[in-house]
C-alpha cells in the first residue's frame, strides 16, 4: 500500500481528533478513521477536565460554551464513617479547581473544527502512513491485530451513568460519597453556575448492575437521594443510565513497528494505551496528555527524523508512562482503601480523610497534582 498521509490515526473519540488538530496545526497530514457507524445515543456523561486539558482545548478552539463546561468551584469528599475532606478553588487561589463538561458538546465542537481543518481527512478505512496513532479506545482491535497486549485487572464495580435534575443548586460543587461495602457515588454539576442539574456516575458491585438498570426511574432518584444525604433536596431522573464495567489496564508497550511494514511504526493513545477507574476522573486528562505529547515530540523532531522515527517515538512512551503510572498508584491506591469493608479499614480511612483534610500543604500540592498544575 503507497504512503498517501503522514500520520493515520484509528479512532476519532476525544483522544484521536484531539490529536489529529495538532498534527494539523504542525502542517502534518493526517487521515482520522471513523467508526462508519455512529454510536446508537448521545454519551449521558460528563467529564471533569483539568485546568491543562482546558488550556489545550482552548488552544484549538474547541472549548464548550459555559453552559457545557461548569467550572467547580468546590469539591466535597464524604466516607463511609465521619471522614470527610473538602477542596477548594478559593484555597488554592485559582478561578476553579476543574470543569465539567457535557461529552456530546465537546464531542461536537472537535468533530466541527476537523472537518474544516485542510490537512485532516476523515475517511472509512485505514490508509497507509509512516505513523499510525491507535486512539481506538479501550477494546482496541488494531491494538490486538499487531499483537500488543494489554494487561487488564477488572475491578470488582461497574460504573452506571445517568443524569438528575435536583431540587437545590449545584452551587457548582462535585461532590462524592464513599460507602462502606465500596461503592462510590459521585454528583458533577452541570448547566452552568445556575444549574440545578448534575451528572451521576455511581460505581456499584458487578452483580447489582441488572437489579439496579431494571429498577424504575423514581426508584432509582429516590436510591440516589438516600445515598446522598438529601444534599441537593428532591431528585429526577432526566436521561437513560447506561452502565461500563470498569478495569484497570495498560498495553504493554506503547510505540513499535507495523507488522509486516516495516518502515512503518505505531504509537498508542488514551485508552487504548490504558484505562482507569473513574473515581479520580482523570483517564481522559491523560489522554489529552498523551496527544499533547505526542503532537510535541513529533512537531520538536530534528530534520533527519521522520514520524516513524522510532528513537523519537520512545521520547513520547517514556514521558507518558511517567504520568500514567503516577495517576494509576493514585486512583488504585483510593478504589483500594474504599474498597476494603473491614471495620478497622473503616476506622483507618475515615481518621486519614480528617488528617487530610486539615494537612494543609500535602493537600493542596495533592489538590494541584489532581488539576494538573503541580
Ligand atoms: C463512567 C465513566 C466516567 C468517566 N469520567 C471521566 C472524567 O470525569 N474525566 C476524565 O478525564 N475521564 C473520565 N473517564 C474516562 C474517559 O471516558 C476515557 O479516558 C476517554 O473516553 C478516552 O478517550 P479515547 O478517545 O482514548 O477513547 P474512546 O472514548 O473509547 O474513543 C475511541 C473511539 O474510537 C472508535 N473506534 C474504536 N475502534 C475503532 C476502529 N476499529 N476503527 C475506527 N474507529 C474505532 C470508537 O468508536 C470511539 O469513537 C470516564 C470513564 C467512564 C467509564
Amino acid at each position: 500500500m503507497a504512503v498517501t498521509h503522514d500520520i493515520c490515526i484509528r479512532g476519532a473519540g476525544i483522544v484521536g481528533r484531539t490529536l489529529a488538530l495538532l498534527l494539523a496545526r504542525e502542517r502534518l497530514r493526517v487521515a482520522l478513521v471513523a467508526s462508519p457507524r455512529p454510536p446508537d445515543a448521545a454519551d449521558v456523561r460528563a467529564y471533569a477536565l483539568s485546568p491543562a486539558s482546558r488550556a489545550l482545548l482552548q488552544s484549538l478552539r474547541c472549548w464548550p460554551a459555559e453552559s457545557a463546561a461548569t467550572p467547580v468551584l468546590g469539591m466535597q469528599v464524604r466516607g463511609d464513617g465521619a471522614g470527610q475532606v473538602h477542596f477548594s478553588a478559593a484555597a488554592q487561589g485559582v478561578d476553579a479547581l476543574n470543569w465539567i463538561v457535557d461529552v456530546p458538546a465537546l464531542e461536537q465542537q472537535l468533530t466541527q473544527a476537523c472537518q474544516f481543518q485542510g490537512d485532516i481527512d476523515v475517511v472509512d478505512e485505514p490508509v497507509a502512513a509512516q505513523l499510525t496513532v491507535v486512539c481506538e479506545g479501550r477494546a482496541s482491535r488494531t491494538r490486538a491485530e499487531w499483537g500488543v497486549e494489554f494487561d487488564r485487572t477488572p475491578y470488582p464495580q461497574h460504573a452506571i451513568a445517568t443524569r438528575l435534575d435536583c431540587e437545590l443548586p449545584h452551587g457548582q460543587i462535585a461532590r462524592q460519597w464513599f460507602t462502606a461495602d465500596g461503592e462510590i457515588l459521585a454528583f458533577l454539576p452541570l448547566d452552568g453556575p445556575q444549574g440545578h442539574r448534575v451528572a451521576v456516575v455511581w460505581s456499584v458491585r458487578a452483580e447489582r448492575v441488572p437489579e439496579l438498570m431494571a429498577l424504575p426511574d423514581g426508584a432509582v432518584a429516590a436510591m440516589l437521594a438516600d445515598l446522598s444525604g438529601h444534599a441537593l433536596g428532591a431528585l429526577q431522573l432526566c436521561a437513560p443510565r447506561a452502565t461500563w464495567p470498569l478495569v484497570l489496564a495498560a498495553a504493554q508497550r506503547w510505540v513499535g513497528r507495523v507488522p509486516d511494514a516495516p518502515q512503518r511504526s505505531f504509537a498508542l493513545a488514551g485508552d487504548a494505551a490504558h484505562a482507569m477507574h473513574p473515581l479520580a476522573g482523570q483517564g481522559l486528562n491523560v489522554g489529552l496528555g498523551d496527544a499533547a505529547e505526542l503532537a510535541s515530540v513529533l512537531a520538536a523532531r530534528e530534520p533527519w527524523r521522520t514520524p516513524a522515527d522510532l528513537k523519537l517515538l520512545r521520547r513520547y512512551e517514556r514521558a507518558r508512562q511517567g504520568e500514567w503510572l503516577r495517576m494509576r498508584l493514585a486512583t488504585d491506591s483510593l478504589q483500594l482503601l474504599f474498597g476494603r469493608p473491614e471495620p478497622l479499614a473503616a476506622a483507618a480511612r475515615n481518621w486519614g480523610m480528617r488528617l487530610f483534610d486539615a494537612s494543609g500543604p500535602i493537600k493542596s500540592g495533592i489538590t494541584r497534582l489532581a488539576m494538573g498544575t503541580a
